[in-house]
């Protein structure tokens, strides 16, 4: 069988976080510029089934899809890069592999034969590899293979990656991703860690084609010869990848590098014409070129890791660049905020944001910082237990209930302004049961969030148990916060807002899982500009 589908690989050497991720992104934002559809997909070696149930802590942000399937934070660069939406396909762990290869043996399906993991796990894999390309939507599909060679846990994804080449030769290619570290003693880049890792390839049968070497200092010629010489490549499949200041600026680096025409021709493609970077350029200048700035604070619990919140960091950078002002997050951690320190720690920002957020650790923190934006009329946008939060401060400090709380941590509430939904209430099992993926929202006409999206019919993704409680709207109401957009089907309270408030918006999704450089977020494009205003 022959492939209609190109098949790139990404593996990863010397040490983790080298960012095959970003690299991967932007090849495909160079191919896609050149008018090939590409998508990318992550394996993860790990057992979980999904990163749903992971504490942050472990692996950073849980990225949500359209259809509901709850992902590394990795799928959530490719759609910022690529500006199309990836799905439940594009993420595959050694759970799901094992899961469905142990359905089929209960079966029956393997007929009696004893089910190893070369061939039975390696098939899977490779169908998992083979159904973007199947799809016939794709010309290139990139997959990325998380953790490092030599990770005993990776094994069977790089024994896939061998067959495939090993069957289609002509469709597949192998980019290995590594480290060339500069000793500050000896003045020198060195190349054997490169070295090591490429024999670690070697030793499970897999050449790789390109490599791209991550580095603090330019490679010259004569080491990029030496590394080619020792690793099997060509002096231009040598590819400096050299320490950025934004990751928005890789892809032209990697142009730079002529990465993308590297692969094109090693895949017998076509360059077509030089790739349409007009787009990704008139970004990057808006990025570097602010003519003004704000400071708006991120309130949440993972203050010490950055990855928690990406999505949300990067949805400040599109919608920064899109009002041509540089947005400075100032991180506070919820756990250290009290009614009686907010405007002490609090003074200094021009607009609030409360995170997402799951259990107790922090929330009190969270409804604090909400106290001081509603008082101070200070533009905020809480998202999903960020909008939950505002729902408790409102009750509590506005209508008067003192004993308002969410029944997420509170179940004897007096007023459980925030209840379990209907459709969660039987749910025993904790992974990929939450509401998940794309709703609708109706719009209410003549409010903020009409004005940020000027649509009547918005679609958000969603990762939640908990909503608003439709028994307590009329005493919301009657006090001034208002449910201005709502599931259409079931009323489910989708965004709330103050209209007495200069920028106050309470949304249950999550709009930054759906911001793009391309399209950067309404909901994030309004509320920067609602600060800039304020200011
Ligand atoms: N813990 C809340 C709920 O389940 C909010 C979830 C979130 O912020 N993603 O409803």
């Amino acid at each position: 069988m022959s492939n209609s589908t190109k098949y790139i690989f990404v593996t990863g050497g010397v040490t983790s976080s080298l960012g095959k991720g970003i690299i991967s992104a932007s090849l495909a934002k160079l191919l896609q510029a050149r008018d090939y559809t590409v998508t990318i997909q992550k394996l993860d070696p790990y057992i979980n089934i999904d990163p749903g149930t992971l504490n942050p802590y472990e692996h950073g942000e849980c990225f949500v899809t359209d259809d509901g399937a709850e992902t590394d934070l990795d799928l959530g660069h490719y759609e910022r890069f690529l500006n199309v939406p990836t799905s439940q396909a594009n993420n595959v762990t050694t759970g799901k592999i094992y899961q469905s290869v142990i359905n089929k043996e209960r079966k029956g399906e393997f007929l009696g034969k004893t089910v190893q993991v070369i061939p039975h796990i390696t098939d899977e894999i490779k169908e998992r590899i083979q159904i973007l390309g199947k799809k016939g939507e794709f010309d290139i599909v990139i997959t990325e293979i998380g953790g490092t060679v030599g990770d005993i846990e990776s094994l069977p994804y790089i024994e896939s990656v061998r067959q495939m080449m090993w069957e289609f030769p002509e469709d597949c290619l192998v980019i290995h991703l590594t480290l060339v570290p500069y000793l500050a003693a000896a003045g020198e880049l060195k190349t054997k860690p490169t070295q090591h890792s490429v024999k670690s390839l070697l030793e499970v049968g897999v050449q790789p084609d390109i490599l791209v070497c991550r580095t603090e200092h330019d490679l010259d010629i004569s080491i990029r010869k030496k590394i080619a010489k020792f690793c099997n490549v060509s002096p231009k499949a040598v590819i400096e990848s050299i320490d950025a200041k934004s990751i928005y600026e890789v892809p032209m680096l990697m142009q730079e590098e002529e990465l993308d025409k590297v692969v094109l021709e090693k895949l017998h493609l076509p360059a077509k014409d030089e790739p349409k970077m007009q787009e990704w350029k008139a970004f990057l200048h808006k990025l570097k070129h602010p003519t003004t700035e704000v400071t708006i604070g991120l309130i949440g619990k993972y203050i010490e890791l950055k990855d928690a919140y990406k999505s949300i960091v990067e949805s400040f950078v599109h919608a920064g660049a899109a009002n041509d002002c540089k947005v400075n997050l100032e991180w506070i951690h919820s756990e250290g905020l009290t009614n009686e320190n907010a405007s002490e720690k609090l003074k200094d920002l021009q607009g609030i944001l409360v995170a997402p957020g799951f259990g107790s650790r922090g929330i009190s923190g969270k409804i604090s910082a909400i106290k001081f934006a509603r008082e101070n009329k200070v533009p905020f946008l809480g998202i999903c237990l960020g909008m939950q939060c505002a729902v408790i401060e409102f009750a509590r400090n506005v209508i008067g209930w003192k004993d308002a709380h969410t029944a997420e941590i509170d179940k004897e509430a007096g007023h459980p302004v925030i209840d379990l939904m209907e459709e969660q209430k039987n749910v025993t099992n904790k992974g990929g049961t939450m509401r998940l993926g794309e709703y609708k929202c109706k719009v209410l006409a003549d409010t903020n969030l009409y004005k940020a999206y000027n649509q009547e019919i918005i679609r958000e993704r969603h990762r939640h148990r908990f909503e608003f409680n439709n028994e307590y709207l009329n005493d919301f109401e009657a006090k001034g916060m208002m449910a201005t957009g709502k599931n259409p089907k079931t009323g489910l309270v989708e965004v709330v807002e103050i209209p007495e408030h200069p920028w106050f918006v309470g949304v249950q999704y999550h709009p930054e899982y759906k911001s793009t450089v391309s399209n950067p977020h309404p909901l994030f494009k309004a509320f920067v500009n609602a600060v800039l205003k304020n200011k």
